[in-house]
């Protein structure tokens, strides 16, 4: 699968047998459909509103073309406080993430359970995304 902003292939990451697709170009993520149900759990999906994601409201950012099927996809926005805006598939094949807004979707809808371990996976894996995700204090 080729990457939808630059058109590098892009590698396969497996986490607990999910098949994150990852472009090491740009840092973006696509997801199949579903797998982020996978991944967060279907109640964190609901919980940070991904599934029926609304339409965002300012689209600042160049439409990404679907790398299933080259259609030019829908810019959602997440719910609550710190949305993030990402990309749909008009035909459902899937979610793309620019570097960093699935770690902030996976840390805002995080549950103390797996949203919380997906949450620590994606900062292991993306050591210099840090810059709008970290707000750990240094206690
Ligand atoms: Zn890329
Ligand atoms: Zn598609």
């Amino acid at each position: 699968m080729k990457c939808p902003v630059d058109n590098q292939p892009m590698l396969v990451i497996e986490y607990e047998g999910i098949e994150i697709d990852y472009c090491a170009a740009c840092g973006g993520i696509w997801l199949d459909e579903g797998e982020l149900e996978l991944l967060v759990g279907a109640e964190e999906t609901d919980a940070i509103a991904l599934s029926g994601g609304v339409p965002a409201p300012a689209p600042g950012e160049k439409a990404r073309r679907c790398p299933a099927c080259r259609k030019k996809m829908r810019k959602e926005a997440t719910a609550g406080p710190d949305s993030v805006t990402y990309d749909r598939c008009p035909r459902g094949h899937g979610l793309w993430f620019d570097q960093g807004e699935l770690g902030r979707v996976v840390e805002s809808g995080a549950a103390p359970g797996a949203g919380g371990r997906v949450a620590a996976f994606f900062r292991e894996l993306f050591p210099a995304d840090g810059a709008a995700t970290r707000e750990e204090g240094p206690s």
